[in-house]
């Protein structure tokens, strides 16, 4: 490695610039990573020493039992000493494919080693007959025959020193890799690593709390994790059950918990608006609705109000199901802030949704004479400058809007209320970027999708939450059933039927960025299909390529009946609302995620009328697939579709996007530490409550490890 900090010699000050700098420094400073390595590092989340550390097996091999291939067993991860009886290129299979056989024995009986990529002229070199090997791999049996395919062979005679062969005969660490980088490589970085960058490393949490929840000191789990000692169970190692694991994970999830409950108090602290509930504009608006609340929207709307008329700025999460009716309650809340003459922006992720939103307030609002106002991307200058004029002189009113809300030049005079729709689209950073747009305004996020609990307490630890478990009445459950394609124009038929009797239908083509161009022409294809199957009806087509413009005017004669089968990608995911379209058929189902599908069934089943999702997919889904599918048809409960979601996707998948503000953990698991997650909760709460701005010298170590290690991720910055 490089050179040592000055005073290398001694013990380092664990908290001095100079020894996180240290940690932070690239991996090519470890002698022997040039440029291309530390490039290939990057490529799994390796950049700096402290990554590298941070860079935990994910799986322990265990090669500390020399086997005989006679007590092999098939399966059996083994280890043994074999000499060369034979070795050349054959062919096998029926397809006559050439491979690279080797034979060897060891006295007790035979073993074909088999290579299907190989270097023959390497080959031929390495393996000549005579030559004794050290093999790893696991044991197959093919027409009787013991086998190993690809195994790990090592010729005796390159281990120059007995110490050298102990180390392949240990119990090995495995590590996410990439083409080109090899596990040897990256133990040997970690071992400079390890010796030379670990007395940097400071101790993270108080030992207080190491002791309370029985965790290992910092350093010795990265000794224990990357260099197991020899006496050490793989199997314990391998569930991660191990105190190490478990230690690095509850830091992960304490100090996410930390940086977001300080931020929390942080705004907490701050005078902000104290509505009045002046029963004006908001009881209007009650008293003409067709319809009564339900419990859960009322129940809400009072936790909403009781916040908005306290001092302190409302931080909120509103949880409801898919047309749980969450609109009517944020329109609600925006009416006390118009009615106490102050201002509320909506921010919404789509520009369908905007003119949705700004349609559906409008006819409500109208009458009550409360301006709504658009703004987009897509909004004309002209119209932009005056909505910009309207709002930066203070006029009472409700704004909805997409992105182009957190633009520079978007002043609020007396922005009081800010809610953001379908939360799980925006990251951290662009919720207190529009938050930042004035005196500290109440905060309503509002999401559709129904986060898992232990995702939610990560995500939104800073958040009270409102939960709307209530479906307004009259709902009939949506029908749902997985369609082969054999039974398409049984499909057919019964969509003509119904639409003929009046209803409207949804086609939905997924679209996946890598595959986007494919998609749109699938998509595109499907529409003409469609438009041949039935000429009776009028079709429309929506898409993410398309002008703004083009897409409202579908949006629009959709709404209004005038068209009966939308084909659409899933633009139409979030929020659409056309209570009269009750047929729905998502094409290749098996490609969406599950809560993606059952955001999709959302937008039927808003009706009196009976409603139907078809999940068309392939005939030759995979096991795996067909058990997802299965969910859908028998559940209805986004909560439980969404743990299922998160088990078999994980957390990243799951919310379908880098942006949602998820810190990346690089040890823990939102599905199986839940419980470190409690525990890391409880521990924030206790200093927190001696020590609510993390003042105290005694906590300097805790401001230190936020600030450099977490302020970036968690979009923190100013905590400091
Ligand atoms: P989401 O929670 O998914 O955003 P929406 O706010 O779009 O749901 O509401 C879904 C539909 O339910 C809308 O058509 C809305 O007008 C209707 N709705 C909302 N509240 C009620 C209620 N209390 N009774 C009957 N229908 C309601
Ligand atoms: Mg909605």
């Amino acid at each position: 490695m490089d050179s040592m900090p000055q005073n290398a010699s001694q013990e380092p000050d664990l908290l001095s610039e100079e020894s996180l700098q240290w940690l932070q420094r690239p991996v090519q400073f470890i002698k022997g990573v040039g440029p291309y390595l530390a490039g290939l590092f990057a490529k799994v989340q390796v950049r700096t020493l402290e990554d590298l550390l941070y860079h935990l097996p994910f799986r322990y091999i265990d090669r500390r039992q020399v086997s005989t291939i006679a007590e092999l067993m098939p399966g059996q991860d083994a280890c043994i000493f074999a000499e060369v009886g034979a070795a050349g290129e054959v062919l096998a299979g029926y397809r006559r494919k050439r491979i690279y056989e080797v034979v060897f024995s060891d006295g007790s009986a035979t073993l074909h080693a088999k290579w299907f990529h190989y270097s023959r002229k390497f080959f031929d070199q390495r393996f000549k007959k005579g030559e004794k090997f050290l093999l790893f791999g696991k044991l197959d049996v093919y027409k009787g025959v013991k086998q190993f395919v690809h195994p790990d062979a090592q010729p005796i005679r390159e281990f120059l020193e007995e110490e050298e062969l102990q180390k392949h005969l240990g119990l090995l660490p495995v590590y996410s890799s990439t083409e080109g980088l090899n596990q040897r490589q990256i133990r040997k970085a970690l071992e400079q690593v390890l010796a030379e960058t670990l007395r940097f490393l400071p101790e993270t949490l108080p030992s207080e709390i190491l002791a309370a929840q029985a965790l290992p000191e910092l350093r010795g789990c990265f000794e224990h994790l990357h260099r197991p000692g020899s006496d050490e169970s793989a199997i314990v190692l391998n569930s991660k059950e191990n105190s190490a694991f478990r230690r690095l994970a509850f830091e992960e999830l304490f100090f996410v918990q930390l940086g977001l409950h300080l931020r929390r108090g942080k705004v907490r602290r701050n005078l902000g608006y104290a509505h009045k509930n002046l029963h004006g504009l908001s009881q209007r608006l009650i008293d003409r609705l067709p319809f009564q609340l339900t419990a859960g929207q009322q129940r809400c709307l009072d936790e909403i109000y009781r916040d908005m008329e306290s001092p302190f700025p409302m931080n909120r999460l509103l949880q409801g199901d898919v047309g749980s009716g969450k609109t009517l309650v944020c329109l609600m809340a925006g009416l006390l802030s118009v009615e106490n003459g102050w201002q509320t922006a909506v921010m919404v992720p789509t520009e369908i949704l905007a003119e949705q939103h700004e349609r559906n307030f409008q006819r409500l609002l109208q009458p009550l004479g409360t301006p709504t106002l658009r703004l987009t991307a897509s909004t004309p200058n002209s119209v932009r400058e005056e909505i910009l004029g309207r709002i930066s002189a203070g006029e009472p009113c409700i704004v909805v809007g997409t992105h182009a809300l957190l633009e520079e030049d978007v002043r609020f005079s007396k922005l009081s209320l800010v809610v953001i729709d379908e939360q799980h689209r925006f990251g951290v950073r662009q919720r207190m970027k529009l938050i930042k747009k004035g005196k500290p305004p109440d905060v309503l996020v509002m999401t559709a999708t129904p986060i898992p609990r232990s995702l939610a307490m990560t995500l939104y630890g800073d958040l009270d939450l409102s939960l709307m478990t209530e479906m307004p009445p009259g709902r009939q459950p949506v029908v749902t059933r997985i369609m082969m394609e054999r039974d398409r124009p049984k499909l057919e038929d019964f969509l003509r039927k119904k639409i003929a009797e009046g209803r409207q239908a949804y086609f939905v083509y997924p679209l996946i960025e890598e595959s986007e161009k494919l998609d749109l022409r699938d998509a595109k294809k499907g529409f003409e299909r469609l438009r041949e199957v039935f000429p009776e009806f009028k079709l429309g087509m929506l898409h993410g390529r398309m002008k703004n413009h083009e897409k409202e005017e579908v949006m629009r004669s959709f709404s209004a009946g005038k068209i009966q089968i939308l084909v659409a990608t899933t633009v139409i995911e979030v929020g659409i609302d056309v209570p009269n379209a009750s047929l729905l058929v998502v094409e290749h189902a098996e490609r969406f995620g599950l809560s993606q599908l059952h955001q999709l069934r959302g937008r039927v089943g808003r009706g009196s009328e009976k409603s139907y999702c078809i999940l068309a997919t392939d005939f030759r889904r995979s096991n795996l697939a067909k058990e997802r599918l299965k969910v859908m048809e028998e559940s209805a409960n986004g909560f439980r579709i969404a743990e299922e979601d998160l088990t078999l996707r994980g957390p990243g998948d799951f919310l379908g996007t880098r942006q949602s503000g998820i810190p990346d953990f690089r040890v823990a698991s939102l599905i199986s530490d839940l419980d470190l997650l409690e525990a890391a909760k409880l521990e924030v709460q206790k200093i927190l409550q001696q020590d609510p701005e993390l003042q105290s010298e005694r906590n300097r170590v805790l401001r230190r490890v936020l600030e450099y290690r977490w302020s970036g991720r968690l979009g923190l910055a100013g905590i400091g």
